[in-house]
């Protein structure tokens, strides 16, 4: 008996003991995992570091760029295309145009009224809707079918009686993809960006495939102006502020009107995420630029590190099969997540565990993901506002006194000229914490002399109505044009 309790005793503590060691084992492994996960962060923090040194380095590398862009044809990964718009709206522009706004995640068909007198727009409607996926890569003639009858139930839903018995309707179309124009109404499309890829496009007048296909639903419209978003955005922005010297789109694409998504810089931080998602891109070695500070692009490197923690710990649980689904996190929820302002970080739960299937995740994971967004938006953030400030230094608006002087030469050294730079886009409008980081990042590069005189500002619908105006400075006298007032 007494053996047998002994017995008993002795194997109760054994069992005790392996249980113990158990339970110190999994608490160790736990920790080894949690600091593996720890340590996917602390590679992404280092690897995104953009200090204002490294910033103001690729300031230097963005005006070289423009400038060797614009020196020769082919000498710079900046395209810088010629636009031929050669003047902006003024304000004097008259009458009812239309414009089409194509370029990235939604298709946009515009009808603006302008008032006459000094930069009135007297009206203007907007019809928004997302680009059907299929269309992205299917053919010309969908896509411009598409486009084309959107417009004929836009136009009808007119219902001035007026407007309806006019002939001809002239229209401005933004047409953000790169484009060689061979005149303000007309161009070659160079290659497909931002996700489209239709391939019977690439080297045709894009105006001339719109136009047949507007002509064919029995519509009498013709394009007056083919812009690009930027320019867009740029003659709105002009025509209300005329120290608007500059545009940038902060939405799906990257572009100025030199097509800056395709910048490149040594000096830009990189990691192995990018360099992954390039390569799984249908434009590897493309786009360089856009592929870092993107709307397109932001949400997708941030599952990439999730799938890296996900893989190198345990935080996550099991490794989602939703994990290694291309663009499955868009940036806006990456956006919603980051923005999570609840204590116990609801919206992080709940969008890991609709979207990347991930239950379960406790605060302190979901905070990791809070901080990978974090790191991600605000490398893009301070890379933007790099570009920026590197086109205000090719245009000498950046106080360097680098290629020009942004200081009036006849004032006094003191003066510094006000300069507006136009912004429009989905991650800058609607992205809090990504315009913190990027005015924040203007500042630090511009310093405190220089960046109270330079202005960003949101041109909302620029880029569309924009191209209504450039239809209206650039209508031709003999078409029997919208004229309402
Ligand atoms: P489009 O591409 O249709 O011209 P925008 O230029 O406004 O439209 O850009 C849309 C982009 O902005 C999308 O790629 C999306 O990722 C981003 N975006 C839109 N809303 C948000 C948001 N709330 N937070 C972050 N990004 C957003
Ligand atoms: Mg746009």
């Amino acid at each position: 008996m007494g053996k047998v309790g002994v017995g008993l005793a002795v194997g109760c503590a054994a069992v005790a003991c392996v249980i113990a060691a158990a339970v110190v084992g999994r608490r160790v492994r736990r920790r080894r995992t949690w600091r593996r996960a720890v340590v996917v962060l602390e590679e992404l923090e280092q690897g995104c570091a953009a200090a204002v040194g490294r910033l103001r380095q690729v300031v230097d590398a963005m005006a070289v760029e423009m400038h060797a862009g614009l020196a020769s044809e082919g000498g710079s990964k900046l395209k810088m295309l010629l636009t031929f718009v050669d003047s902006l709206p003024h304000g004097s522009e008259k009458g009812t145009y239309y414009a089409l706004d194509l370029g990235g995640t939604n298709f946009r068909v515009l009808r603006v009224q302008l008032g006459g007198n000094s930069s009135a727009i007297l009206e203007h409607d907007v019809e928004q809707k997302p680009i059907p996926q299929d269309l992205m890569t299917s053919t010309s003639e969908d896509l411009f079918d598409f486009i084309a009858s959107s417009l004929k139930e836009f136009v009808e839903k007119e219902g001035d009686p007026e407007l309806s018995s006019v002939k001809r309707r002239e229209l401005g179309f933004t047409f953000s993809f790169p484009v060689k124009q061979t005149s303000v109404s007309s161009g070659i499309l160079i290659k497909w960006t931002k996700g489209f890829s239709i391939e019977n496009l690439v080297g045709k007048d894009v105006s001339e495939c719109l136009e047949q296909a507007i002509s064919k639903r029995g519509l009498d419209m013709r394009v007056a102006a083919l812009v690009n978003d930027t320019v867009g955005t740029l003659a709105l922005g002009h025509y209300h502020d005329e120290d608007t010297v500059a545009a940038v789109i902060i939405g799906t694409g990257m572009v100025v009107n030199m097509e800056w998504g395709n910048f490149w810089s040594s000096h830009m931080p990189r990691m192995s995420y990018d360099v992954d998602l390039d390569a799984d891109s249908p434009n590897p070695n493309d786009q360089g630029f856009e592929k870092m500070i993107s709307g397109m692009y932001l949400g997708d490197i941030v599952r990439r590190v999730i799938l890296r923690m996900s893989q190198e710990s345990d935080v996550f649980g099991p490794v989602s099969s939703k994990l290694s689904v291309p663009f499955i996190l868009r940036t806006p929820f990456m956006a919603a997540m980051h923005e999570d302002d609840s204590p116990d970080l609801r919206d992080v739960a709940r969008i890991l565990n609709d979207v990347l299937e991930i239950p379960d995740v406790p605060l302190k994971v979901r905070k990791l993901v809070v901080n990978v967004c974090d790191v991600v938006t605000r490398r893009a953030a301070r890379l933007a506002a790099a570009g920026i400030v590197g086109i205000l230094k090719k245009i000498g608006r950046d106080g360097s006194g680098g290629i020009t002087s942004a200081r009036i030469k006849t004032g006094s050294p003191s003066k510094i000229q006000r300069t507006v730079v136009a912004i429009e886009g989905g991650l800058y409008t609607s992205y809090s914490i990504f315009r913190e980081y990027l005015n924040e990042a203007m500042a630090e590069i511009l310093g405190e002399e220089v960046s109270p005189h330079v202005i960003l500002k949101v041109t909302e619908d620029g880029s569309g109505i924009g191209a209504a105006l450039l239809a209206a400075s650039n209508s031709s006298p003999s078409v029997d044009s919208v004229k309402l007032l």
